[in-house]
């Protein structure tokens, strides 16, 4: 819970000797509840000041990092449904390999972690990591281990209950930033291992009780690079006890369940391991281990967690620019459309796959659609004319052609007027439809 001033004023050394550029402590004080100053500025606070001003400014789901530099993070969450403000950290995607896989599927499934990419308005997206199972061959789990890291450089997750056989892979994987999974019984020896090498741990338990104990216990110990991975029975089951642990972190502050979740998506029939990820999603997930490779799968999960972890308050948008498709000449057309990715993206592919090469004309909609971005007065005849003038597009071409959308056939008239050089044309409404318009009007 956030502190006051006057209660941080307490923490304070009360000597007023202005070392941390404020006049007295209380001004310091009433910077810090402000958030516009850290408490190392202050060089003699105490170490108590610094962990309860720690403790009150944790978010009520700790980031938890890993990855090779540390490059991922999820949790850092503070709402429980997106519309109260956004989700911030997407669940990351991982693939489950057995040791007891055959050479052939083990083969398969890194093919797929190191060469699978799919992409959406813009974005790529890929196999983040790669758990492995180590169920009876504790030799050949090293051994894959080894070499999904120097195939992958990918972090893996490792589950095996041989304290042994982790330390060994451990040591061949210093910098991968990986995660070992464990239990309440080996811990503390995991919690030894994940401390040397700088790892994650995420701790699978049975009840919600043994879990607060267990986690309470690592944070005291100064351990907090944890996630929560729970049995459950049910694909109801596994929704309520998401549900309860997260609202637990954020609607009561109980910080030992305030922890990003991993879960292994169950093998088996593929609509239930789709409905298992699909839920994990949209309820709180961290981690997601996925039991098989599914091309189709993964791009619906994708799509999916990009619409869930977008900010609602701010559509998903390219910068306002002029963008060449294939390679344009001073005579090629112009056709124009508004800044939301999605418009944007539809738009080119459609404009690339007719064979033609021609600019697009991206002005500021702040990111709206293009009937959305019309009716608010965003994509606008003076204004679409204002950035042409503005690019000085009229000058770079010697055929003129403005291909407008044709949901806003109504502004050729005034676009004809403010850009008197040019031909204005009216493309379809639909972008589909842009490979016909452009063989019968443009070829
Ligand atoms: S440096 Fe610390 S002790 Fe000095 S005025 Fe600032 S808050 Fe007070």
């Amino acid at each position: 819970m956030a502190l006051t001033g006057l209660q941080i004023n307490k923490l304070l050394p009360g000597t007023n000797c202005k070392e941390c550029g404020s006049n007295t402590c209380l001004a310091f004080a009433m910077k810090l509840a402000a958030r516009k100053a850290q408490i190392t500025e202050c060089p003699y606070a105490s170490e108590e000041a610094h962990r309860i001003l720690f403790e009150a400014t944790e978010p009520p789901v700790r980031a938890v990092y890993f990855g090779p530099n540390k490059k991922f993070v999820v949790g850092e969450e503070t709402v429980l449904y997106r519309h109260e403000k956004a989700f911030v950290h997407p669940p990351r995607i991982g693939l489950h390999i057995l040791e007891t896989d055959s050479d052939m599927l083990f083969e398969e499934k890194l093919d797929a972690a190191v060469n699978y990419t799919y992409h959406r308005v813009g974005e790529e997206f890929g196999i983040d990591c790669i758990a492995l199972t180590c169920e009876k061959n504790n030799d050949l789990f090293v051994n894959r281990a080894e070499t999904v890291w120097n195939r992958c450089n990918k972090p893996l997750v490792l589950n095996c209950n041989d304290v042994n056989s982790v330390l060994r892979v451990c040591e061949k994987i210093a910098n991968s930033g990986s995660i070992l999974c464990c239990s309440i019984e080996n811990c503390d020896q995991f919690i030894e291992i994940a401390q040397k090498y700088n790892f994650a741990l995420s701790l699978h338990v049975n009840t919600l009780d043994e879990l607060f104990t267990k986690v309470t216990e690592m944070r005291n110990r100064g351990f907090f690079q944890i996630f929560l991975q729970f049995t459950t029975y049910s694909l109801s089951e596994h929704f309520l006890t998401n549900t309860i642990v997260r609202s637990a972190a954020i609607k009561y502050g109980i910080k030992s369940l305030g922890f990003p979740f991993l879960r292994f998506v169950q093998s088996g029939d593929i609509w239930e391991s789709a409905i298992e990820s699909i839920t994990e999603i949209l309820k709180y997930g961290g981690i997601i281990i996925l039991p098989n490779f599914d091309p189709a799968l993964l791009a619906s999960l994708f799509t999916l967690r990009m619409n869930a972890y977008s900010d609602p308050q701010k559509p998903i948008q390219v910068d306002p620019n002029i963008y060449l498709i294939g390679d344009p000449t001073k005579n090629s057309p112009v056709f124009v459309t508004t800044n939301f990715s999605l418009t944007y993206f539809v738009v080119s592919g459609e404009i690339e796959n007719s064979g033609i090469s021609a600019y697009l004309v991206v002005p500021e909609c702040e990111g709206m659609s293009v009937l959305t971005a019309w009716a608010a007065g965003k994509f606008t005849a003076p204004k679409i004319a204002s950035f042409i003038n503005e690019k000085k597009l009229t000058d770079m071409l010697e055929t003129k052609r403005l291909i407008i959308p044709g949901y806003v056939a109504q502004i050729s008239g005034e676009l004809s007027e403010l850009l008197p050089e040019w031909d204005i044309l009216v493309g379809p409404q639909e972008a589909s439809d842009i490979e016909s318009f452009v063989k019968s009007r443009l070829l």
